[in-house]
């Protein structure tokens, strides 16, 4: 471990940010819910890309599919065609996804990263109300340019950005409630107020479960709420489900569990199935008030993401994802809860379906969360902290990793916590 550290850490005078630090080592190679490095050690991966693998690297039914499009020669860039790789999707998604479930939605693709979509959605709620404001909350995180980073709430994020970042309220948000505060009454409360000076909002961008922010879940009592204050005050849903869609928390949608409907929907990061980039807007057929120019971008034309994208679909419904990852969830909660929690009062575990943390707030030592991820990175699991000042140890394994290996990454989670916690 500590040759492979040292030959890694030369190429940190080149790459001016990377993972080096927390995991010294050079990949190779992935299948499954497996990464392997140069030297061939194994790591189970429990970042799959940030949530963009949740059907686990270089799944052999998408990559067929993907394979079979490249031999046949198919359009690979098509910018705003109309393409068979692009219809094929929408059918699917129209067909599996939306029609059985009552959903009505129009499509529109952003582009290569979440937080185009995510650009693009606020963009809309804007025209569409002729409002600037948008409601945000604390937290909560949307991405890196600036219309995403001003709903993002985090201070080195926002402090980055060299400009102001206007036109957004922040709501407070973990679990709902802060200190017996409830954050949905001080929401209506600041619309009511019109005292307050502060205008109706274009919008309201909402994560049914804050991933960066700590793995905060949001209750689906609160979730009806916030769709009824919307609905009393004309204000449109975003629901980001960039890292919590595709199944993460147990259904396609992080929002079915509320029985809610967003009015926009953000999908990036696994929508492709395979990795490859690509986000869109799901909108409420009312909100298709673009003309010709008013919002474009080169690689929304990029078709391998629509075949992944087709594929996945398929995959999960053939596969029965969301049948599986009953068991898997249920393993990963009866450990945390039961084993890892058990190791100190002061360890807090929050999760559902296949998105889990474990918070270390309330101890007073120092980067805790790095020790423990270091430990597990000597071992063989890759697993990171997020939330505030890192505290939280966020699980994010592929939706389909095998039961083996679920259960060796908790048992080397549950090593690496007790070595460090007393
Ligand atoms: N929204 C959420 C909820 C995210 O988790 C992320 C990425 N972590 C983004 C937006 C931004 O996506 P991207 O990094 O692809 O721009």
């Amino acid at each position: 471990i500590e040759a492979i550290k040292t030959s890694v850490f030369e190429s940190l005078e080149s790459n001016v940010r990377s993972y080096c630090r927390s995991f010294p080592t050079q990949f190779s190679y992935a299948k499954g819910a497996l990464l392997q490095d140069e030297h061939k050690r194994e790591y189970i991966d429990f970042l799959m890309g940030a949530g963009a693998l949740n059907y686990g690297h270089n799944n052999d039914y998408i990559k067929e599919q993907v394979i079979k499009y490249i031999s046949n020669d198919g359009i690979i860039q098509g910018l705003d065609m109309y393409t068979n790789a692009k219809e094929a999707f929408i059918q699917q998604m129209n067909d599996t996804m939306l029609k059985p479930k009552e959903l009505k939605y129009k499509f529109m693709f952003c582009g290569p990263t979440g937080t185009n979509a995510v650009e693009a959605a606020l963009k809309l709620a804007r025209n569409y109300t002729k409002r600037t404001r948008v409601f945000a909350f604390m937290g909560g995180y949307h991405g890196m340019t600036l219309g995403g980073l001003s709903v993002t709430s985090n201070a080195s994020h926002r402090n980055a950005s060299g400009v102001e970042l206007n036109n957004v309220t922040f709501i407070p948000y973990e679990d709902g409630y802060i200190n017996n505060f409830d954050a949905l009454d001080y929401m209506e409360s600041l619309l009511k107020d019109t005292h307050s000076g502060i205008s109706k909002p274009a919008a309201v961008i909402v994560e049914t479960v804050q991933a960066e922010g700590g793995v905060y879940v949001a209750s689906e009592a609160w979730l009806v709420r916030l769709r009824e204050i919307c609905n009393k005050h004309g204000i449109l849903l975003i629901c980001d489900d960039i890292q919590v869609g595709c199944g993460r928390t147990g259904t396609f949608f992080s929002f079915e569990r509320a029985t809610i409907q967003p009015d926009i929907v953000v999908l990036s990061k696994s929508l492709s199935g395979y990795g490859f980039p690509m986000s869109m807007l799901l909108l409420k057929p009312e909100l298709d008030i673009w003309k010709p120019a008013e919002h474009n971008g080169t690689f929304r034309g990029f078709q391998l993401a629509f075949v992944g994208a087709k594929a996945a679909l398929e995959y999960y419904q053939n596969f029965n994802l969301e049948q599986t990852m009953v068991a898997k969830s249920k393993v990963i909660e009866h450990v945390l809860k039961n084993e890892i929690a058990a190791m100190h009062p002061d360890i807090r575990i929050r999760g559902i379906g296949m998105i889990w943390g474990i918070d270390f707030a309330k101890f007073q030592e120092s980067d805790i969360t790095g020790k423990i991820t270091q430990r597990c990175f000597e071992k063989g699991l890759l697993i990171e902290s997020t939330g505030r000042k890192g505290a939280v140890i966020k699980l994010l394994p592929a939706l389909v990793i095998e039961d083996a290996l679920l259960d060796k990454a908790l048992d080397i989670l549950k090593e690496a916590i007790s070595w460090h916690v007393q």
